[in-house]
């Protein structure tokens, strides 16, 4: 999906990392809201096909996650959904990913952005040290949440790379990949917690049940 040539010159790429499993308002409000903020030309949405920190956990099919980031983003022209990760071979590692997206955008400067969780694990991330020169990091945080208290135990490493991460508070995020699916395993509702299309996908899909 990212082969396509483009013939403008990009100066900010938005790298959207996550499972997405599956994807909801949160991770839309959040995308959006960083493209505003940091005047994103554009931003990619990259569902992690095997994500490395989540071997032994049991996560849907990369296919279904793309399919709903498809449908998810449709309305949104500066959005894009690739399939970068779902094709290369092996665990995703955003190093990868990153790399590849600079290669396609050459001289643009990159910014990944995901969930303050995950970027709170940077340090133990795939070549980490490279990866934090290459692009900027957003931390999406949910209502109340702060980076800096929960950096914790490694907080004296985590001061030496606060310089590549920012953080931005997402009220949206108080919705989660995790309840959605304990709701439809429940049978309680998960309209108005991600667009239709989705819904409609996980229903007929029978995804979560
Ligand atoms: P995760 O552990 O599933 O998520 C951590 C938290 O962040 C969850 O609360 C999650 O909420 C939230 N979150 C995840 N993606 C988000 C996004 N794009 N925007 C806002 N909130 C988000 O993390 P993950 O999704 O597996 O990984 C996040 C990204 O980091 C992925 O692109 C992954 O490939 C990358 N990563 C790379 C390495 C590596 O290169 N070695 C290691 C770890 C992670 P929801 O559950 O509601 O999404």
């Amino acid at each position: 999906m990212l082969t396509v040539r483009h013939d403008r010159k990009y100066s900010k790429i938005g790298i959207m990392g996550g499972t997405f499993d599956p994807i909801h308002y949160g991770h839309l409000v959040a995308a959006e809201g960083a493209r505003h903020h940091f005047s994103l030309d554009k931003v990619i949405f990259v569902p992690a096909a095997r994500p490395p920190h989540k071997t032994q956990r049991v996560i849907s099919d990369p296919e279904h996650r793309l399919q709903m980031t498809s449908l998810a983003i449709a309305s949104n022209s500066r959005f894009e959904v690739s399939d970068l990760e779902v094709e290369r071979a092996g665990l995703s590692y955003t190093i990868d990913t990153v790399r590849a997206v600079s290669e396609l955008y050459s001289g643009a400067k990159i910014y990944f952005i995901t969930g303050a969780d995950a970027v709170l694990e940077i340090l133990t991330w795939h070549k980490v040290g490279e990866l934090l020169k290459m692009a900027v990091f957003i931390a999406a945080t949910r209502p109340g949440y702060r980076l800096e208290s929960l950096a914790g135990n490694f907080r004296g490493v985590f001061d030496k790379v606060r310089g590549n991460i920012a953080t931005m508070e997402v009220p949206a995020l108080a919705i989660s990949s995790t309840d959605i699916r304990r709701r439809v395993r429940e049978g309680r509702p998960i309209k108005y917690l991600l667009p239709e299309p989705v819904e409609k996908y996980i229903i007929s899909t029978g995804l979560y049940r």
